[in-house]
């Protein structure tokens, strides 16, 4: 089959989160399955042009929006590592800036509206100019949510484009992308899609509710998270618009990407180790506790963080906790992370506080966050909602435990740890509090401590779960197969 994916970030270009990784990791998955994938990308000012070799491909394209209005952009191109072809549409005017989606100070760009329904709309013209004739154009989240909009709605010609099945994957229910109605003339859509069922959203557009409705297939990134979110309470109001999807609308679980993060072969980690080697784990860790200034004169257990600080990630209820957990118990803390500012200066300043115990680093760093992964002992991702996560995921394979709230795609990849008998891969609680926060962080340790045997075991058992991409890379296989057969809605 061929299929493109238009999304807003892919890793190694540009990443702020899991998406990315997910763009990256599935086509490389679906290329090594026999199919012809190609990935089109924004080119924003933070992609290195040269370092990835990123060449002239059309000089010019005209891009029709609504309102009559035309837009000239250009097109390059370059390859992954694994020959993956990716695109790229360069138009500085919507997205040589700083942020992808927002300023300096995390306000929305005021015209995101228009540069993503631009770039939606561009995509297409790509795929349209090249003669690529796609059997599946798969889209992410609110920022190419339109693209199924355009394919149903618009005029394709002979181009095949109206051939093409639409897939939709929501990485994130939490952002919708919902603007001012003013830009809808722009975007090129109908009065008649302007409709609560539709793209209308109490008289503001919501992109991603537009997609949901003209997707043949809507996807998210983990079956417990889809459950979540067509009952209601983790939906952000769009549980009747999924439903309505029926059987159009499913989980599958994001694989990982082990080529990148895997203590066997990850070359960011100072010794590598696997679950019949484990001794480089202790040196990780020795390192690690240097690089956060943690007192390494005792044994000690690490707790890792690598998080956006986002609502999202439940850190501010961890705030509360951490200083009656790093008071009462023999832990210590690295964190990573960067996003909203009060925790920003939270935990920049915790150290200060609690010198030897709390180390933490401020920003994006990909180096540290391999390294917090293979040099902790645990891993916390007490998150309010967690569509899929990765991290926990990397943490498994590191042998470093999770310790993550019952949601999403924690539920569906932590197994509970049974104190009877020693089996499961990480503790798990339900409730999020200071006090399940504590509980649970200071049942960890007490297995450290009283129950090596059991920590070694589930240790290993996380170490030799397996959650690469090849599985799940079928399931949407099976999906495209099934669409682009008779799943098409008209
Ligand atoms: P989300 O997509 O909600 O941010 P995920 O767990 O799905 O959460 O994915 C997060 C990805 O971003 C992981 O690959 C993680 O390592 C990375 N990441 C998050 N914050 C940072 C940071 N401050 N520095 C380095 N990597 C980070």
């Amino acid at each position: 089959m061929k299929i493109a994916f238009i999304a807003s970030e892919c890793d190694p270009f540009v990443k702020t989160g899991g998406l990315a990784d997910v763009v990256s990791s599935l086509p490389k998955a679906l290329k090594e399955l026999g199919h012809e994938v190609i990935i089109i990308l924004p080119l924003y000012n933070s992609i290195r042009r040269k370092n990835f070799k990123i060449e002239p491909f059309f000089d010019s394209m005209g891009v029709w929006m609504g309102a009559g209005i035309q837009e000239w952009c250009a097109v390059r191109k370059t390859v992954t590592q694994d020959k993956v072809p990716v695109f790229f549409i360069e138009y500085d005017h919507y997205f040589a800036r700083d942020g992808l989606y927002c300023d300096n100070l995390n306000r929305d760009y005021a015209d995101n509206a228009a540069r993503f329904a631009f770039f939606s709309r561009a995509a297409l013209q790509l795929l349209k100019d090249m003669d690529f004739r796609p059997d599946v154009v798969h889209a992410h989240d609110w920022q190419t949510a339109p693209v199924a909009a355009y394919i149903k709605r618009w005029e394709w010609g002979n181009s095949g484009i109206d051939k093409a099945a639409a897939v939709l994957t929501i990485h994130n229910i939490g952002y919708q992308g919902v603007y001012h109605a003013d830009a809808y003339k722009y975007c090129g859509f109908g009065e008649w899609d302007f409709l609560p069922d539709i793209f209308e959203d109490h008289g503001r557009i919501n992109f991603l509710k537009g997609g949901i409705h003209f997707a043949d297939m809507v996807t998210t990134v983990s079956p417990t998270y889809a459950k979540e979110t067509t009952t209601g309470g983790q939906s952000y109001g769009l549980a009747p618009y999924l439903n309505n999807k029926k059987d159009k609308y499913i989980g599958i679980l994001n694989g990982v990407d082990y080529s990148a993060w895997d203590p066997a072969n990850d070359k960011l980690i100072p010794v590598k180790f696997s679950y019949d080697k484990m001794e480089g784990k202790a040196v990780c860790r020795g390192m690690l506790k240097q690089k956060f200034r943690l007192d390494n004169s005792k044994d000690v257990p690490v707790l890792g963080i690598v998080s956006r600080f986002a609502d999202q990630k439940g850190l501010d209820v961890f705030a509360g906790a951490v200083e009656r957990i790093l008071n009462g118990m023999a832990v210590q803390v690295a964190i990573l992370g960067a996003g909203d500012t009060n925790l920003e200066s939270y935990f920049g300043w915790l150290p200060s506080i609690m010198p030897g115990k709390a180390g933490s680093y401020i920003g994006y760093n990909n180096d540290i966050a391999h390294l917090i992964e293979a040099g902790s002992d645990f891993f916390i991702m007490p998150s309010r909602y967690e569509p899929c996560g990765l991290n926990q995921i990397y943490s498994l394979r590191y042998g470093t435990l999770p310790i993550v709230r019952n949601t999403g795609g924690l539920a569906d990849t932590v197994v509970q740890y049974n104190e009877k008998t020693g089996d499961g891969t990480g503790f798990k609680f339900d409730y999020l509090s200071v006090d399940s926060i504590f509980d649970t962080v200071g049942w960890a340790v007490s297995t450290y401590f009283d129950r090596p045997e059991h920590l070694k075991k589930m240790r290993k058992t996380a170490m030799l779960q397996d959650f690469s991409w090849t599985k799940s890379a079928k399931e949407y296989e099976k999906i495209y197969k099934n669409i682009s057969l008779h799943g098409k809605q008209k």
